[in-house]
């Protein structure tokens, strides 16, 4: 049978733990396997899409990405998108940087053992023409999702209250450090030299 017929798609809800933290956008790709390509304009486009009435409701509608697909190289049949597949779709897009955060858990439960595991950095981080997009993989060996990441320092700072809006932590979207003070990231490469988006 044709697998194209059956209307895959890899989409997983958001696990209560990272909803929770409001720092992502999980498109909801219902009738494809394209969850790696709608995360990355998630981040890359969301500012554009977010306007008007709609505004941030809509953006995790599949639909609402659409129109930016073609901006993006990538083989459909290649999708989801396999960690080791990444290098040659950053050597065709030579406008991205992706690194990619797992999400490890025991369950989706609320309580439970998890982590972030860095598993894809890209070797194009320090390149200003690109712009750095991170991406938070869900799920199992055989049935994994990419979600958007929009708040780096929410997701990782595990332990602290994200609405106190207190800085204890500062993470680079685009070299993965951490900083534990405001200036000591303004002052590293990737901002002083203008790279950093966030
Ligand atoms: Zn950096």
């Amino acid at each position: 049978m044709d697998s194209k017929t059956l209307h895959k798609s890899s989409f997983i809800p958001t696990p209560l733990y990272i909803a929770n933290k409001s720092c992502v956008i999980n498109v909801r790709n219902m009738h494809d396997e394209l969850c790696f390509i709608y995360s990355i304009l998630a981040v890359t486009k969301r500012h554009e899409v977010a306007f008007g009435a709609m505004k941030r409701q809509g953006l995790n509608r599949a639909i609402r990405y659409s129109k930016y697909l073609k901006e993006i190289k990538f083989d459909s049949d290649k999708m989801p998108m396999r960690i080791e597949d990444i290098p040659h779709f950053e050597s065709k897009n030579p406008r991205l940087a992706i690194n990619v955060i797992k999400y490890e858990c025991e369950d989706l439960s609320e309580n439970h053992t998890s982590f972030f595991k860095l598993v894809y950095k890209s070797r194009y981080f320090k390149d200003p023409r690109r712009e750095a997009v991170c991406l938070l993989m869900i799920g199992y060996e055989n049935k994994f999702h990419y979600l958007a990441i929009t708040n780096l320092n929410r997701l990782l700072n595990h332990n602290k209250t994200d609405m106190l809006n207190i800085v204890a932590e500062k993470w680079c979207p685009r070299c993965l450090q951490s900083f534990s003070f405001v200036k000591t990231f303004n002052d590293h490469p990737c901002v002083s030299k203008r790279a950093c988006l966030q």
